[in-house]
């Protein structure tokens, strides 16, 4: 049989047309295809905060609609329960007590995280991503420790806390000085007042859609550290009034608001299924303002302590396609989990220093059988270990905390006391069984009690304890200058 030259060439160009769709296809794909990240980190929403988590007076139809889409995690901790070590924790992967961050930084602190420190912004900036942060930093005010300093091409925000100003209610003993917006490294308009604090969130919406807008081009990393619902409490006109829940779910309301603002720019620009979105919390809520604090959910104490209350957070994630939508998942997980993870996801490499987080990507793609997570070290104050937990049991160590419990909490954006030094005794919780922390177990399990010792043990061996007064051996710098 005779094959024609013409039909020769035909077969040929086929062929070539072939190799040519199948070498696309194997080629990797561009940079341009990683995965944008949104995370949204805000500040002092406590784990029942949200319409999903049983808030009542107002609905977060939008967060609903997140966890309707994603997955969302019961299990969550923050790393400690305050806010310039939980941020710490966040965005280096490390228990804050690691790289030397304990507390809430103020205003006249010459400490902020220590340069050698990665993180996030750092690791993915290194895979071509562009990165913002609009909201609060509390990780050092001076500019060497801002977010440019950092890994971050833009910020917009608040340097620390908005309770940090001379409207305190312990200003006369704080001294705060007046409080403004940061631009990249140059400090912009005064907030002085509560209709000032009351523009927070809308600025910090609008800073983010911007961009998003500017920078759907490339894969990006935006983080949205709301600074409310901390105290004080304010939300715009469009919000005001408009709950049962008084100014807190107003304020709730346009947190929410946000959120849904997010998502639709993200789907107006073609983005959202191409975009991980992160939504958690730094602690849990300040519980002794009362009607201005949110709620634990039911989990014992709040804010400053290591209890659940403190430290267990709303988490939900959300990625089409790729996290389960519709999914509760219950795995013992930690902020700190989230920088291994997205390195992971991103193709990013980790760190060079030691770090605490685990990475669960076959646990967020939907693959339940993987815990990713078996412990959990709850570090408080200076250094102190006050907690340690495994699978489902908790051992508290007799240690000196803060408690709400037994006194009653102040109103209208008044705190009531909180004494500091109450005497908690050594004590196990099942929280399995128990996750209100009410019924000590102690003597009943000395077998899982010295398992835990064990974890506590090594724990000291490697970060150290105040308690114990242990140094530990494996504890980094923060950052310090020296003012002259
Ligand atoms: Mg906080």
């Amino acid at each position: 049989m005779k094959i024609t030259a013409r039909l020769q060439w035909s077969i040929l160009l086929v062929l070539m047309i072939g190799i040519g769709v199948v070498a696309t296809a194997l080629t990797p794909k561009p940079s341009a295809t990683k995965p944008n990240i949104v995370l949204f980190f805000i500040d002092d929403l406590g784990y029942g905060d949200l319409s999903v988590t049983g808030a009542l007076g107002y609905k977060t139809p939008h967060l609903d609609q997140l966890a309707a889409e994603g997955t969302r995690f019961t299990n969550f901790m923050a790393a400690q329960a305050v806010c310039s070590a939980s941020r710490a924790a966040l965005l280096t992967g490390c228990y804050p007590n690691r790289i030397g961050i304990t507390g809430a930084l103020g205003p006249q602190s010459k400490t902020g995280l220590n340069s050698n420190e990665e993180t996030i912004a750092e690791l993915v900036k290194a895979q071509g991503y562009t990165t913002g942060i609009f909201g609060k930093w509390h990780l050092g005010s001076e500019q060497e420790f801002l977010p440019l300093q950092h890994g971050f091409d833009e910020f917009y925000g608040v340097p620390y806390s908005h309770d940090m100003w001379p409207l305190h209610p312990w200003q006369e003993k704080a001294q705060y000085p007046p409080l403004h917006w940061i631009d990249g490294i140059k400090s912009g308009a005064e907030i002085k007042t509560l209709e000032d604090a009351s523009t927070l969130t809308s600025t910090i919406t609008e800073k983010a859609l911007s961009f998003i807008r500017r920078h759907k081009q490339k894969p990006f990393f935006l983080y949205i550290p709301h600074p409310m619902p901390h105290v004080p409490l304010a939300a715009s006109p469009r919000f005001k009034g408009k709950s049962e829940r008084g100014i807190f779910g107003d304020v709730l309301m346009e947190l929410d608001w946000s959120v849904g603002e997010v998502m639709k720019e993200l789907k107006s620009q073609g983005l959202d299924k191409n975009t991980i979105v992160i939504f958690t919390s730094d602690n849990g809520p300040w519980l002794n303002y009362g009607d201005h604090a949110g709620s634990s959910g039911g989990f014992r104490e709040g804010k400053g302590t290591s209890f659940e209350g403190g430290q267990r957070v709303p988490a939900i994630m959300r990625w089409p396609g790729v996290i389960p939508a519709g999914r509760i998942s219950n795995k013992l997980l930690s902020t700190m989990d989230v920088l291994p993870t997205l390195a992971k996801l991103t193709g990013a490499s980790l760190p060079k220093e030691k770090i605490d987080g685990v990475e669960f990507v076959a646990l967020l793609k939907g693959d339940d059988t993987q815990i990713p997570r078996k412990e959990f070290l709850y570090y408080y104050r200076q250094n102190s270990l006050e907690a340690v937990r495994k699978a489902d049991w908790k051992l508290v160590f007799e240690h000196p905390g803060r408690t709400y419990e037994g006194s009653l909490p102040g109103k209208d954006g008044q705190p009531g006391p909180a004494p500091e030094n109450h005497p908690f005794p050594k004590a196990l919780y099942n929280l399995a069984r128990d996750p209100g922390e009410r019924y000590n177990v102690l003597e009943q399990n000395p077998d899982i009690v010295s398992e835990l010792e064990k974890v506590a043990d090594a724990a000291r061996e490697d970060l150290g304890d105040d308690i114990q007064k242990k140094e530990g051996k494996n504890r980094r710098p923060s950052g310090r200058i020296e003012r002259k």
